[in-house]
């Protein structure tokens, strides 16, 4: 069997036409057989893509050759075409959607006005600089920090990307204006935008952690400033950086420490919640606890 791999990357640049981007990365990936979903956008590209090793190659060395995209880099994982059901490259207005496309000023150096970038041993020089006083900001969905997150993290409450200027626009964050502080997420995309919109908002001292919670844990596994899980969006769904894991979740119905996420076992609610083995096993709490959804599943092993 041939080996196989995963490409996972984001670039912002300029780029007049998007949809002659797009075009050519679709073609390009039908014809090395990748699958995945890719989005571009007049302020850049962002894409997952799998496939044949050697087509994960050449994908990386003829989406190089474009002018704009000769500094992007791709982060390689485990796993193949088999993890996309199919391929989708779409032009959309922002490729992190935030719902601000007219707010984002992206240059050849990327997002403009965004947070400074910390590599990982430039976050602890940080935190002793300031006698640990900084804020992490999770960037991400307040869902994915329910098992793992950076110590104290400052978690909003957000269902989606789109929810986060309406959080910052709240007030309730606004203490945290003169401070120093550090958003992250998975892997850095969404904070390169979050920043530039908290910097325009008023937050004076801004940092992003570069290269997001992957590169972090990559560096300082479960001995540094991460606690918990990481939340991925494969099948997996969740991911840790070593064997002595601090487990936060907890099943929805017993309160037993999980870091699994399932589907609401009645298929018409879209609900993702923690739930232990035994709770998932269980029809009657393989389910997000309410009353219809437990009457549902309750009723299909009955
Ligand atoms: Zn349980
Ligand atoms: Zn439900």
């Amino acid at each position: 069997m041939s080996e196989s791999r995963i490409l996972l990357y984001y670039y912002f640049v300029p780029l007049a036409d998007p949809q002659a981007i797009m075009l050519w990365q679709r073609t390009l990936c039908e014809k090395l057989g990748l699958t995945g979903r890719i989005i571009i956008s007049e302020h850049g590209i962002n894409g997952t893509v799998g496939g044949e090793l050697s087509a994960c190659k050449q994908y990386m060395r003829q989406t190089r050759s474009y002018p704009g995209f000769k500094g992007m880099e791709f982060k390689i994982s485990q796993g193949g075409a088999e993890d996309f059901p199919r391929l989708s490259v779409k032009v959309r207005k922002e490729i992190v959607t935030f719902g601000v496309p007219e707010e984002i000023k992206v240059d050849n150096g990327g997002v403009v006005g965004g947070g400074v970038h910390l590599k990982p041993e430039q976050l602890h020089e940080l935190m002793d600089e300031n006698n640990g006083d900084i804020v992490f900001f999770d960037g991400r969905n307040a869902m994915e920090a329910k098992i793992g997150h950076f110590k104290n993290a400052v978690v909003p409450n957000t269902e989606t990307t789109r929810d986060f200027i309406a959080e910052i626009e709240s007030g309730a964050y606004d203490d945290l204006k003169d401070k120093p502080i550090v958003t992250y997420c998975t892997g850095g995309i969404r904070c390169e935008i979050l920043t530039a919109l908290m910097k325009n908002r008023g937050f004076k001292q801004v940092y992003q952690m570069d290269g997001g919670i992957v590169r972090y844990g990559e560096k300082y596994g479960n001995q540094g400033l991460w606690e918990g899980s990481l939340y991925v969006f494969d099948r997996r769904m969740h991911m840790e950086f070593g064997p002595d894991v601090k487990v936060l979740g907890q099943c929805v119905h017993c309160g037993e420490g999980t870091h699994k996420f399932y589907n609401c076992g009645n298929n018409d609610c879209r609900e993702l919640i923690l739930l232990c083995p035994e709770c998932h096993a269980n029809p009657s709490t393989n389910n997000c606890g309410k009353s219809e959804c437990v009457k549902i599943t309750s009723a299909i092993n009955a």
